[in-house]
């Protein structure tokens, strides 16, 4: 009875994208997350992302990690978005309203309490994966959007080391020469640390430099002002937060989860993680829990 189910649901998974024009990588992440997740089909339901319940003036900034089809062997298989559910989830926000803007406008918007007729997102990218490059760079290109990409300084042009360590896949990151490039056509680069550790657990001498040094060497590599941080694995704390404001940067995100709004901390900017399957339905529903977590918190 099991594999009868398992059959049936397998049929309705690629029905349902077959009607809706999925293409062969979306359909393996969504077969591979659903042994792992056990998804029905129901959950894969595709719907625009109605934007009448948004009040104008909310921001929120989007997080992604990997581009492209999901590694099974992975322990991050969530955080593989295909291109197209990439681009999906965007020109439904576009479509819907939302207007894109750059990290620094994002916060400017919700936090300085500027009038704002507009709900405004921005795009971030972490860790500086080379499918970043490859995949999203061109498909945000193409639709004039930018994005901040927050690189590990010391893993430019290799592979994702701390990743490894903890038993996961090796990634190709993207190297200084294409870094340099994206920011001369528009996109923001960030730090993300020298070698990616979790910042609380560090002396202060070693949290300096991991803080400064990726500051000095990205500006050194891109030739301009680096003002945005992001804390690897959203680790952080008041010793941490201080230190990266000691350090010189402008604004800091984290991985907790809102919208950016009137009074949330320049050091402590929340995000929306992305995952596989954001487009349609889930994105909208994500996107409204964020706002409520955030004024449940305020
Ligand atoms: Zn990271």
């Amino acid at each position: 009875m099991k594999i009868k189910n398992n059959v049936c649901g397998m049929f309705l998974i690629f029905g349902l994208f077959a009607l809706v024009g999925f293409a062969k990588n979306d359909i393996i992440n969504v077969i591979a997350i659903g042994r792992k997740c056990g998804r029905q089909a129901g959950d894969y339901e595709v719907s625009l992302l109605n934007s009448s319940s948004i009040t104008p003036g909310t921001s929120i900034v989007l997080l992604y990690h990997r581009i492209g089809p999901i590694k099974l062997s992975s322990h991050v298989t969530g955080q593989y978005v295909s291109p197209r559910v990439l681009c999906w989830g965007l020109d439904e926000l576009c479509r819907a309203g939302w207007r894109p803007v750059s990290l620094d406008q994002c916060i400017d918007a919700s936090t300085k309490c500027r009038v704002v007729n507009t709900s405004n997102f921005a795009i971030t990218f972490d860790d500086g994966y080379l499918s970043v490059y490859d995949h999203a760079c061109p498909a945000l290109n193409e639709r004039g959007l930018t994005a901040t990409i927050y690189l590990v300084v010391d893993a430019l042009g290799g592979v994702n080391e701390w990743d490894k360590r903890a038993g996961d896949v090796e990634e190709r990151m993207m190297s200084a020469d294409q870094a340099r490039e994206l920011a001369e056509n528009g996109f923001e680069i960030g730090s993300h640390t020298l070698t990616h550790p979790r910042l609380t657990q560090l002396d202060d001498e070693t949290l300096t430099r991991e803080l400064d040094d990726s500051k000095r060497k990205l500006e050194d590599m891109i030739g301009r002002e680096v003002t945005s941080f992001s804390y690897p694995y959203g680790d952080f704390d008041n010793r941490v937060l201080k230190a990266a404001v000691g350090a010189g940067y402008k604004n800091a995100v984290c991985t907790g989860f809102g919208a950016v709004v009137h009074g949330t901390g320049l050091f402590e900017i929340p995000r929306i993680n992305m995952r596989w399957n954001g487009f349609g339905m889930r994105l909208r529903r994500k996107i409204q829990r964020a706002i409520k977590a955030t004024c449940c918190n305020k």
